[in-house]
C-alpha cells in the first residue's frame, strides 16, 4: 500500500536524491523522474480513474533501496507537514496499525529523537514539507 499509488495519492510518492535516483535507474531504466528543488520526483504520467502507479523501486521481494529509501518511505506512515504556517508531524489514516495506537504514545515515541531528526531534516530539505492533507493527524 505504501509503494503503489492512485491517482489520488499520486503526491505521496516519496522524493529521492541523486544517488537513489539512480540506483532506482540501474534497477529500473524505464523510471522517469522529474526535478523538484534538489530532489526528484517520480513522474507517473496521467493516471485515470482505477490506475495504480507502482513505485520502480518496488520489486516482490520489497523496496530494492534497503536503508537507502527516501526520507519520506523511511518516516512512513509519518509526515512532515506544513499546517497554517507551522511544521508538524502528522500520521496516515491509511496506516491503520499505527494511526490506531494511543497518540499519546507516537506523540511520546516521536519525542524520543525522532521529532528532532525529522524537524532537522525538513528544514535542510524543504521540499519533504507536504502541504497538510486532512487524510493525516497531527501528532506534534
Ligand atoms: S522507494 Fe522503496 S519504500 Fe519508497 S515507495 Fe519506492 S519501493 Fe516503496
Amino acid at each position: 500500500m505504501c509503494c503503489i499509488f492512485d491517482r489520488y495519492d499520486i503526491w505521496e510518492t516519496p522524493l529521492f536524491d541523486e544517488d537513489t535516483r539512480n540506483k532506482v535507474l540501474e534497477f529500473n531504466s524505464g523510471a522517469v523522474f522529474a526535478k523538484v528543488g534538489n530532489k526528484y520526483m517520480l513522474n507517473a504520467g496521467e493516471l485515470a480513474e482505477g490506475d495504480l502507479f507502482t513505485c520502480p523501486a518496488l520489486t516482490e521481494n520489497g523496496c530494492i533501496l534497503g536503508d537507502s529509501k527516501p526520507f519520506d518511505c523511511r518516516i512512513y506512515p509519518f509526515r512532515v507537514m506544513d499546517k497554517d504556517g507551522q511544521r508538524v508531524i502528522a500520521v496516515s489514516t491509511l496506516c491503520k496499525d499505527v494511526h490506531g495506537q494511543n497518540h499519546d504514545k507516537l506523540r511520546k515515541y516521536l519525542k524520543n529523537g525522532l521529532a528532532e531528526k525529522i524537524f532537522a531534516y525538513a528544514d535542510a530539505n524543504p521540499d519533504v514539507v507536504k502541504p497538510y492533507y486532512d487524510n493525516y493527524t497531527v501528532i506534534l
